[in-house]
């Protein structure tokens, strides 16, 4: 056979769809610009209902032959409708995402240039931006200038990357079924998710019970690393939590760090939701224990105001994480490795392939500067703050755990009812309030008591935001406890 001499003609024929279609496409930032900053009469969750599921499912798939791009462009629209609006600015439940125009334009960048930041060798501007951003960010939380990092899919992801390097680190080799592992009760699920993942069973994560202000107790901790230690078992690793994601509680990382040295053991920091606290304006201080830490996990997508998908791991010592995620491979290695210390962050972390979500929280950073987003990151908890007086003034509302880094829990009670009339009455409340689109809060069971649980990392809400929101709570409260005493008056 010998080879044809016509070259197929180029198959990537949709340039002339896209120019068509361009004043239409410039358009679609407009309507993304309101659909990132929700009016707050705009309903806060829409879900699906069985038809509902049919007619989104069914536009899954491709047809068989091509689509107008304005029409799937409305499809788009049509199934992003069908959510909970986590940016919407009384949506309190989970950890709100207060992603703004920045985080998104950010990311209209990174994905345009789709820059691949595995290595240094495949772009030098971003992998030098997202080292030197990441030795900025870890001198905020007072880590010494050997400490390095790099931007992960998010708080699970870098908290199982943690586990593998106190792993490496401190469980000696053909330990690992003695291996003892130590968190909180308070603890975020992914830990433990984590620990399956290595291999850990679940009878090798010892929660240490928290006390009244759901922080572990050292004493505690302590007790049980030594009886571990007598029973032939091999304590390695310590997490403790920096803003609890139920209450926002701090664990007393000072205290926990001497023992952990003491026994030498790992201490990784979960501070996914709180650690942003240490760019705030007026907090900023309480980040320093940070700095006691191995490791510490650090979500941008929660208190930096950034779109989902953009989290950080930080390490006290950078060449602990090459000891982890080091791997030779020929290919790599023949394109011309670099010292990891400039930014292979091939060397650094799980992903090959990765987008450089460093430079969507650069532009936010950037943009903002460092003086304005300590503000931002202050507000919500000032709100917080807000809340707590406003309801500590009013009768028959009860604080369960205090305002701590925006979050805040507290139920209605107005006496003489059991845990369980209190249960499903504060469960009504958090319907009512959602019913009524006045605000999404969550319910959380704290040492046996149903909680309302507020967090407030909001930059759109005023005071008299927060006082009318204990007002509608308080005027809520009334009816779901007697309807009939509300309507005589
Ligand atoms: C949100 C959160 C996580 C999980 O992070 P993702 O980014 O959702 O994977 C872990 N720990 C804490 C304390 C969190 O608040």
């Amino acid at each position: 056979m010998t080879a044809t001499t016509d070259a197929p003609a180029p198959i990537c024929d949709v340039h002339e769809e896209i120019d068509a279609h361009w004043p239409y496409i410039q358009n679609i930032l407009e309507d993304l610009r309101q659909v990132s900053d929700p009016d707050i009469d705009e309903p806060i969750s829409k879900g699906t209902d069985n038809d509902d599921w049919e007619e989104l499912t069914s536009l899954a798939i491709p047809q068989t032959t091509a689509q107008p791009l304005t029409k799937v462009v409305q499809e788009a629209y049509h199934i992003f409708d069908h959510r909970m609006r986590t940016n919407h600015p009384t949506f309190f439940s989970f950890i709100p995402s207060n992603s703004t125009e920045l985080s998104w334009i950010g990311d209209i960048l990174v994905s345009a240039f789709n820059a691949h930041t595995g290595g240094r060798i495949a772009s030098a501007g971003p992998c030098g931006v997202e080292t030197a951003l990441v030795e900025w960010l870890a001198s905020k939380i007072n880590f010494p200038s050997t400490a390095g990092g790099l931007f992960v899919s998010g708080g699970s992801m870098a908290n199982l990357m943690a586990m593998v390097i106190a792993r490496d680190q401190a469980l000696p080799k053909g330990t690992h079924s003695r291996g003892i592992i130590y968190v909180g009760d308070q603890v975020h699920y992914s830990i433990t998710k984590a620990a399956r993942i290595l291999g850990f069973d679940e009878e090798q994560v010892r929660q240490i019970k928290c006390g009244t202000s759901f922080q572990i107790i050292p004493q505690d901790l302590q007790k049980q690393i030594r009886e571990d230690k007598q029973n032939g078992l091999i304590p390695f690793l310590v997490v403790a939590t920096f803003g609890c994601t139920e209450t926002g509680a701090i664990d007393p990382i000072d205290e926990i760090s001497e023992i952990v040295s003491r026994e030498g053991l790992w201490l990784h920091v979960d501070g996914a939701f709180g650690a942003s606290v240490a760019l705030s304006s007026s907090r900023q201080g309480m980040a320093s224990v940070l700095g006691h830490a191995h490791s510490v996990s650090w979500d941008a997508h929660k208190w930096l105001f950034q779109t989902y998908g953009c989290g950080m791991l930080l390490v006290h010592d950078k060449s602990k994480l090459v000891s982890s995620f080091h791997s030779k491979a020929d290919i790599i290695d023949r394109e011309g490795r670099l010292e990891p210390e400039v930014g292979e962050f091939w060397d650094l972390g799980i992903e090959l392939t990765r987008p450089s979500r460093a430079m969507r929280l650069w532009f936010t950073l950037r943009v903002l500067g460092e003086e304005r987003i300590g503000r931002w990151i202050d507000h919500g908890p000032n709100l917080t703050e807000i809340i707590q007086s406003c309801l500590e003034e009013i009768p028959c509302w009860e604080i369960v755990s205090r305002a701590s880094l925006g979050i805040l829990n507290f139920r209605y009670n107005p006496g003489g009812m059991t845990e369980e009339e209190l249960a499903k009455l504060n469960e009504q409340i958090r319907q009512a309030m959602l019913a009524s689109n006045t605000a999404a809060l969550m319910t959380t069971k704290l040492q046996g008591k149903l909680a309302l649980r507020i967090c407030c990392i909001t930059t759109h809400l005023t005071r008299e935001h927060a006082v009318n929101l204990v007002r509608a709570l308080d005027q809520t409260a009334k009816i779901q406890y007697d309807p009939t005493a509300v309507l005589q008056k």
